[in-house]
């Protein structure tokens, strides 16, 4: 129980007793009515050492005069409630605090915030908005509040709400928020493609890239509803722009452009693309694709992926190769076909149980793409990890 109550009374007590300290002096002057005196204060502390927080916050409402120090300890009791998780309480507090008269604007301001905050942690997001929005009206913590409105619209999905807070953001902060904005009608054209809404979805992601050019999730997911539409040059046109602005992106990309630019005849862009991949990133998946292209052709690949074994090693380029030797002949001839299935299966195993995406940001690494991130809420710090970057050491 003390260990509980230890952080309850160590703060309020430190602000009662200065208060108090600071009231015995304009007591004698003024000698009002109706302010804690030390033995009040001393009431509350035993109602809160008492776990009687209701006795306590009775006892502070009841006083009818309040200096600087009153304040703050009504705004510090009742962000402990808060945190505590006793919303019902903080709101308390806070809701008679604000309905006080004579409070300057700067402190209606300060408890109106608190007030937000309160009915945010209690879930009430319409009435945590209105605050915020009569605090930009009143000119305070206006950055601050559009910033609340912006994530409680996010919270509840609501993304047109989310870009018009993003955008009034924008001009408060005078700072672009158009990578943000990118990503919210990316989300709008991912709702719209759940509810089979193909040309809204396609016209939506083309917002996206008119948003912020640079948004690898907008390219991405325009060149998947092209796709969907039967258009594969304009889709292998939008991963391909995907690639380049993010190479970390290659894994994803590479069955995609396979489809839409050997599928539409135009085999010389993927051979470039490839070509491409090779120099710009690291990864032994262009060895493995330009086997497939190999072996599409009816020409053993295995010389290929030896090669790819040799300058970029890898799970991936490893499993490949076995994949290809274990149905040669002089290997099944030798009794060695079975071996190298069972190595390869296990490989598999491996690639399948490791994360295949990870957060610039906080690290997090989750199996599947998320475009903000579950872990530090961050929009489009996950991209793929490619199997050549994590081989054991
Ligand atoms: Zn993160």
């Amino acid at each position: 129980m003390l260990d509980s109550l230890f952080p309850w009374l160590l703060v309020p007590l430190g602000l009662a007793l200065g208060w108090a300290l600071g009231r015995r002096q304009s007591l004698a002057a003024t000698a009002p009515a109706a302010v804690l005196n030390p033995e009040q204060i001393g009431g509350l502390l035993r109602q809160l050492a008492s776990d009687d927080p209701d006795q306590a916050i009775a006892a502070l409402t009841q006083v009818t005069q309040l200096d600087e120090s009153a304040i703050e300890l009504h705004l510090q009791l009742g962000n402990l409630f808060r945190k505590r998780g006793e919303v019902d309480r903080a709101l308390r507090v806070h809701e008679t605090l604000l309905a006080r008269p004579n409070l300057s604007p700067a402190v209606q301001g300060q408890v109106r915030r608190e007030l937000a905050y309160d009915y945010m942690r209690a879930g009430i997001m319409d009435h945590a908005e209105q605050q915020f929005e009569r605090l930009i009206s009143d000119g305070h913590y206006v950055a601050e509040s559009l910033d609340q409105i912006r994530q409680i619209a996010e919270q509840i999905h609501d993304w047109r709400a989310a870009i018009a807070a993003a955008r009034r953001l924008e001009a408060a902060q005078g700072e672009s928020k158009r990578a943000l904005i990118a990503q919210y009608w990316c989300e709008l054209a991912e709702e719209a493609r759940r509810a089979k809404k193909a040309e809204e979805a396609l016209q939506l992601a083309q917002r996206g890239t008119e948003e912020d050019a640079d948004c690898v999730r907008a390219h991405l997911l325009l060149g998947g509803l092209q796709e969907a539409a039967g258009d594969k040059p304009a889709a292998a046109k939008s991963y391909l722009r995907a690639f380049a602005l993010d190479a970390r992106y290659l894994p994803d990309l590479l069955e995609p452009l396979y489809r839409c630019l050997l599928g539409s005849g135009d085999s010389e862009t993927y051979l470039q693309f490839l070509k491409d991949a090779k120099e710009i990133s690291a990864s032994s998946l262009p060895f493995i694709a330009e086997a497939r292209l190999l072996a599409d052709e009816g020409i053993d690949p295995l010389d290929h992926l030896a090669q790819g074994l040799e300058v970029r090693p890898s799970r991936a380029v490893l499993a490949q190769f076995l994949e290809v030797l274990e149905k040669q002949p002089n290997v099944i001839a030798a009794g060695l076909d079975k071996p190298a299935a069972s190595l390869r299966l296990a490989l598999r195993r491996l690639m399948e149980s490791a994360p295949r995406y990870q957060c610039s940001h906080c690290g997090f690494s989750p199996r599947q793409q998320f475009w903000q991130c579950p872990s530090c809420k961050r929009w489009g710090s996950i991209a793929p990890i490619d199997e050549a970057m994590r081989l054991p050491g």
